[in-house]
């Protein structure tokens, strides 16, 4: 059964609309495999919304399988990020989490399974004599001379190092497959090791853990998995995965199905240099706002809804590529423009006293929570005769394309009255510390009676009823486009303006109540977001998300 949808097929939408056609299979069922090393970036999200968004498709089921066959780099904090990443991005899994080490015994009757066919031996070759016989793409391999042991002496061997017996790297499980194969992954790989390390899982139950090539094809089998996508890496490991299903008593056959990896430029999108960014301190851990980690565009206020959008539009092909970043930022904009709620904060306030407005009065502004949608509400502004505008928003003399507050012009306060400006008050370095100016009478909603019309509309905040703030810009965390390409080293292209804490902002009052899932268009400044490690109750600290409009002008297709 297919769900309703106007979205041409992909590639693979295609193999499974037509593997339900023929009826090979009758139900799709595929699974996403992190290994829990890391937390979850932009190019796992697009497996995410791929594999979980096929089995939505096509009516059938999505596991979230965690791949830990490597105690050493693994961890619990990693399996708990990775499942809240998967949930936040929308989607479920199908029934419980599953687990690679959860398959542990299974894996170790099916080595046992091998040696008793003949197939699989253990070989007292160290890595390096290993890599020495192996050959080269160019030369075949040598057999190893512990190749020909036999069954019996196989059998009591691989005990041993179940037992711990040995030390590691003294001895591991090979299959017997062919030396002089093509194909090097299928030159008698490894699928067992000796390592002397607790599993977060497992804990001390296993001295010896399977390769990750022995572990993923028999999982999918376990699971009943139809399509097993992987990405192009893979490609050449498929015969060694077909070799296993072919030769071990396995409940089912999966096939897999590889596709190109999602890159990003200005980014980097592998867990180790994410690991090293943060260990090194080059930013505020895992979620920094500016790391291309799930957890890190959420803190940044990106959406999932945006982040599913940009993964679709990125399609899925089997041609290597690099994405424009600003093809994800137009996707955040546009979902943000469309939900985020309007409201006003001034940055680098400027204090504005309207002379003729008197001391004790206060108005209420009406504003609308969004130009567009009735839905949003409205937005109530206290207004007073001390106010803030933006430094940015005052000159004491500009020419014509200047459209803020000048000397003797007029400008519109946004949702509320037209003002004129008389005098700049400076301090003793000349600096102008603030604006006397004049409420122009009856203009709220209203052109001024004289009909001399401002040419602008600035923002502002009353001076005595407002919010407090900080707020943090961020850009790229990379100047560079291909941060690590040909063996770059990353770390020199960080950008050393990635991010600028602007403190003694001043927000309107309706923002006291933010929470932290609410998304705000500051209007004129960019989308915004409370951050979830920094706000206090009494001190809000605001996420920019992202600006208004692309100010890296790098895609004119997007414009
Ligand atoms: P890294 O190289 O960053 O460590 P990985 O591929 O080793 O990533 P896994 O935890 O094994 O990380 O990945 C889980 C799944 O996500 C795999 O199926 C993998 O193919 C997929 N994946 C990882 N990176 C990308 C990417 N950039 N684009 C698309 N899919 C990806
Ligand atoms: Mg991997």
């Amino acid at each position: 059964m297919m769900n309703e949808t106007s979205k041409p097929l992909n590639f693979i939408e295609k193999i499974i609309a037509e593997d339900l056609e023929s009826g090979k299979i009758t139900q799709v069922k595929t699974r996403f495999p992190p290994e829990p090393n890391g937390y979850l970036h932009i190019g796992h999200a697009k497996s995410i919304v791929l594999n979980f968004g096929l089995a939505k498709r096509f009516g059938g089921s999505c596991n979230l399988r965690f791949d830990d066959t490597n105690p050493e780099k693994e961890d619990v904090e990693y399996v708990a990020s990775i499942k809240e990443d998967v949930r936040w991005l929308g989607f479920q899994w199908h029934g419980d989490v599953r687990f690679t080490s959860g398959y542990f015994d299974q894996l170790h009757e099916w080595a046992i399974y091998l040696i008793k066919e003949g197939k699989a031996y253990v070989c007292d070759l160290s890595q390096e004599e290993a890599r020495e016989y192996r050959g080269t793409l160019t030369e075949a391999g040598k057999n190893s001379p512990y190749r020909e042991r036999s069954i019996d002496e196989n059998l009591q061997l691989f005990e041993k190092m179940r037992l711990g017996e040995f030390d590691e790297g003294a001895c591991s499980l090979r299959v017997k497959i062919d030396m002089a194969h093509p194909n090097m992954q299928m030159r008698d790989p490894v699928i067992y090791r000796i390592k002397k390390q607790a599993h977060h899982q497992t804990g001390d139950k296993w001295c010896i853990y399977p390769s990750y090539d022995f572990a993923h094809g028999q999982g999918d089998a376990i699971e009943g998995i139809t399509h097993s996508i992987c990405t192009l890496e893979f490609e050449e490991h498929r015969p060694l995965y077909d070799w296993f299903i072919e030769n071990l008593p396995v409940p089912s056959t999966p096939h897999q199905y590889e596709f190109s990896r999602l890159n990003v430029n200005y980014t980097v999108t592998s867990k180790r240099k994410l690991k090293q960014l943060v260990d090194e301190n080059h930013v505020d851990g895992w979620d920094d706002p500016r790391m291309p980690t799930i957890s890190g565009m959420r803190r940044r206020g990106f959406t999932p809804q945006a982040i599913r959008e940009f993964c679709d539009m990125a399609g899925v092909t089997r041609t290597d590529g690099v994405v424009d970043v600003s093809m994800l930022e137009f996707a955040i904009r546009e979902d943000l423009n469309a939900n985020a709620v309007r409201a006003m904060c001034v940055l680098r306030p400027l204090k504005v006293v309207l002379t003729n407005y008197p001391e004790d009065k206060t108005e209420t502004m009406m504003a609308p929570g969004h130009p567009q949608r009735d839905d949003l509400g409205t937005r109530a502004l206290p207004f007073s005769r001390e106010i803030f505008i933006d430094q940015d928003d005052f000159r004491e003399a500009a020419n014509k394309k200047y459209k803020r507050l000048v000397i003797g012009k007029r400008v519109r306060l946004r949702n509320a009255y037209v003002i004129e400006a008389d005098e700049a008050i400076k301090n003793e370095q000349g600096k102008i510390i603030e604006v006397h100016a004049r409420v122009i009478e009856d203009t709220v909603g209203k052109n001024p009676a004289d009909g001399i019309k401002p040419k602008g509309v600035i923002h502002w905040v009353s001076a005595d009823m407002h919010v407090d703030c900080e707020v943090r810009l961020y850009d790229r965390l990379f100047t560079e486009e291909a941060p690590d390409a040909g063996g770059k080293d990353f770390l020199e292209s960080i950008n050393p303006d990635s991010l600028e804490i602007v403190t003694g902002c001043k927000g309107e009052v309706t923002l006291a109540n933010a929470r932290l899932t609410d998304h705000f268009q500051f209007e004129r400044e960019g989308y915004f977001i409370l951050d979830s490690s920094y706000s206090e109750p009494d001190q809000p600290v605001f996420n920019r998300t992202i600006g208004l409009r692309d100010s890296w002008n790098n895609n004119p297709a997007l414009k």
